[in-house]
């Protein structure tokens, strides 16, 4: 069957109108530098849904087949059937059966040939705005007199007429409890249009109480003078510690550019955070304020997005992907918590970071881009402390509004706790601060390094581990409250499956969970505190939309003593009654195993000290180890960022590593294992020759930290740049080619972790 496919340049369809300018260079420009195709970059800025591919479905076509055939066919056909048999619709995607049979289409063509099941595309439903009827006046008022209406009439138009002439019908009939064959009566009489209007599903603001810009400290304002004296693309790091009031400079200075009838972006790293700032953004700009993040609804994004493209002026406030905001006057780019590796996006391709993004973009639309760090990246810190460009300003906040101190930190060894018969998971420290916090009328934040309830669940009889039937990790505890049945959950494909009462290898009833997460904690608190009143803050309690906003308006209105929580408190809480902040181990962090561990173990623990006294008191850091003497731990102490980054980028110049030398990660993955590691090594070997000696080095082919995630076996080759060879002499978009098409290849320019 041969069908003709016309071909029309992309250009064509998207571009003409619907873009705004310098839009179409930034998306080259991302395809460009993160080596991917342009398609994927137009995919990535887009809402969800509006370039969806049609989905190939798989059906049962008959359930009659003859008896004993079935037993000829090879075992993966014989899955599949027994698969679509136990669909309840009877069919299934072609990607959700070919991850059940671990890969390959023989058998499905098997069973195509024979009649017995059949293929077919699904066409993608793109979004459709959404509609409802609204009601509008459209006769003169002083015509009226002319016209024969009754008095009830009069009423429900004098009505409409004081609510600006335009109202949902809905609302009309509530407001004047009328029937809808009166508002047709006066529809025929010509005196109103009833028609369907369009329903904008934007985030509703939650109304907050208006307020005025704070005034400035001496260092605040010199920074906004700096920003509001310059025209045009400049970048600037507002290194700001924790509680020294950078929300307020950015708050400042975009206010003028809204003047000007500009808009402004603003980027969060998580969802977490923007509830908070979120309301302090709307309280300072009212209805002008729209969120655009990954927890909208598809329809909800689809309308944003139009919104957005209108051109009035507004202030976007949202994650790594609002970096594709539409906003055809965009007057300023702020960058907040900019350090946060959440603006990288690891996977789909384009593997873009919204930092190098945002500054093209601001470059492209000519105006500033501020990204603000209480601990900035090193590559930041790097391009604003040590660069003479007059375009690049490093502005700072050294100190707390109104004089408050930075909090001490106590580092407890707890070794020593063991040593003197301590076995809790708290040192005896933590114990006090935390037993005497409603004695000091002061909520706490305890931070813990890992989600879930434990790393792994093991028998002590037999030393057997749960893992993931699908992936080459052990499987998480998850016990969210005590009437809640316990489960086990894989982080890596979301698998999850119940807690079983017995070792499955030797029936042992000795079979435990390990660790301290969120969960340990909790247990641990009733336990030692039954009268302290905690929240539990982490992926398992903020599932569901609004949770984040919800448990962080009932710690802020103090239901609670202490919020209990993982890397998620680290963004941007800002609570005056906060006191206390217990780190209950800062080990995980430190002991990973790639060369940005310290730096973001650095990051995130400074992150979560900075939560402590932001009230009158300067409240106090407890931060929990076995390994004190770890030069992070150190640094933390004494709150010497400056110091720990210059002897850290010292380190990275020694071994070529970024900010010195830049990175690329090519990735490959397959459920055949033996293919998957075939073609990394023909691909690697390819590569090698191809390299000009000198400017890059080859590390691998090497298998992945987790070779196999969802069923599927995962290598990597890491190509590793020297200092000003970041451009990549052969062109690595072409290996693609040269794998086969079980094989996927994908290409992570300037990776964070691999
Ligand atoms: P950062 O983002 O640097 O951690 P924030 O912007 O959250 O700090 O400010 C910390 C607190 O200080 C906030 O409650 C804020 O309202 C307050 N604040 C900021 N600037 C001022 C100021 N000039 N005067 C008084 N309070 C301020
Ligand atoms: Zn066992
Ligand atoms: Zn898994």
């Amino acid at each position: 069957k041969a069908t003709s496919i016309k071909v029309r340049p992309v250009e064509d369809i998207t571009v003409k109108g619907f873009f705004p300018p310098n839009y179409w260079q930034l998306l080259q420009q991302v395809a460009q530098y993160y080596q991917t195709p342009l398609i994927k970059a137009i995919r990535t800025a887009l809402p969800p849904g509006l370039l969806r591919r049609s989905q190939r479905r798989i059906r049962l076509v008959t359930n009659a087949i003859p008896d004993g055939a079935e037993e000829f066919l090879q075992p993966k056909a014989q899955r599949i059937l027994q698969l679509l048999r136990q669909s309840a619709t009877g069919d299934y995607t072609w990607q959700y059966l070919q991850r059940q049979i671990k890969g390959g289409s023989r058998g499905l063509q098997d069973l195509i040939k024979r009649g017995w099941v059949e293929s077919y595309l699904e066409p993608p439903t793109p979004p459709r705005p959404k509609l409802r009827p609204a009601i509008t006046l459209v006769i003169d008022w002083v015509e009226l007199d002319f016209i024969d209406i009754t008095t009830r009439q009069r009423e429900v138009l004098e009505i409409l007429r004081r609510r600006g002439g335009e109202m949902w019908v809905t609302d009309l009939l509530q407001t004047c409890n009328t029937s809808s064959s009166l508002l047709k009566t006066l529809e025929k009489k010509g005196c109103v249009v009833i028609g369907d209007r369009e329903i904008l599903r934007t985030e509703q603001g939650i109304s907050t109480i208006a307020d005025q810009p704070l005034s400035l400290t001496e260092h605040q304002q010199q920074a906004l003078d700096v920003i509001l004296g310059l025209s045009g693309f400049h970048q600037l790091l507002l290194h700001g510690v924790t509680g020294s009031g950078k929300t307020e400079v950015y708050l400042q200075a975009i206010a003028p550019i809204i003047d000007q009838g500009k808009s402004a972006l603003v980027l969060v790293p998580e969802i977490g955070l923007t509830p908070q700032l979120t309301d302090r953004f709307r309280a300072r700009f009212g209805e002008v304020v729209f969120v655009y993040h990954s927890g909208l609804s598809e329809g909800e994004r689809y309308d944003t997005w139009r919104n957005m493209i209108q051109g009035t002026p507004q202030v976007v406030i949202g994650t790594r992907s609002a970096i594709f905001a539409p906003l055809p006057n965009l007057g300023i780019i702020v960058l907040d918590e900019e350090h946060d590796s959440s603006f990288k996006q690891d996977q789909p391709q384009p593997c873009y970071h919204a930092r190098t993004v945002a500054a093209w973009r601001a470059e492209l639309e000519n105006c500033p881009l501020i990204l603000g760090s209480a601990t900035p990246a090193l590559e930041t810190w790097q391009h604003h402390r040590h660069n003479h460009n007059p375009s690049i300003h490093y502005l700072s906040l050294p100190e707390r509004v109104l004089s408050r101190p930075q909090p001490p930190v106590e580092v407890v060894d707890m070794r020593r706790e063991l040593k003197q018969g301590n076995r809790s998971i708290f040192s005896r420290s933590l114990q006090l601060a935390i037993a005497s916090l409603r004695d000091n009328n002061q909520q706490g934040i305890l931070f813990i390094h890992r989600r879930g309830h434990s790393t792994f669940v093991s028998c002590r009889s037999c030393g057997y581990v749960m893992e993931c039937p699908r992936c080459d990790v052990s499987l998480s505890y998850h016990h969210i409250h005590a009437e809640a049945i316990p489960y086990l959950r894989c982080h890596y494909c979301n698998h999850s499956q119940s807690y079983p009462q017995r070792c499955p290898q030797c029936d042992s009833p000795y079979f435990k969970h390990f660790g301290s997460g969120t969960q340990r904690v909790a247990q641990e608190l009733t336990r030692l505190f039954p009268e302290l009143r905690f929240i539990r803050f982490d992926s398992d309690t903020t599932r569901t939309k609004n949770a984040h906003r919800i448990l962080l308006t009932q710690f802020a209105n103090r239901e609670a003593d202490l919020l209990v929580g993982t890397q998620m408190l680290t963004k941007g809480l800002d609570l005056d009654s906060v006191g206390l902040v217990g780190i209950v181990s800062a080990d995980g962090l430190l002991h990973l195993s790639d060369y940005r561990a310290s730096e973001r173990a650095f990051q995130t623990l400074l992150q979560v000290a900075g939560r402590a006294g932001r009230g009158n008191d300067p409240g106090q850091v407890i931060l929990q180890t076995y390994t004190p003497e770890h030069p992070v731990v150190e640094a933390v102490r004494n709150h010497a960022y400056q110091s720990f980054v210059e002897t850290e980028l010292q380190h990275r110049s020694e071994l070529n590593y970024p900010p010195s030398g830049g990175l690329i990660l090519l990735r490959l993955r397959g459920y055949d294992a033996i293919e998957v590691e075939q073609t990394a090594h023909r691909i690697a070997s390819e590569l090698s020759s191809e390299l000009l000696p000198g400017t890059c080095e080859l590390l691998g082919p090497a298998p992945a930290p987790i070779m196999r995630v969802a069923n599927q076996y995962r290598w990597q080759i890491l190509l590793k740049f020297l200092p000003g060879q970041t451009t990549p002499t052969p062109s690595l978009a072409a290996l693609a080619k040269k794998c086969p098409p079980s094989v996927r290849f994908s290409i992570d320019v300037d990776p964070l972790s691999f």
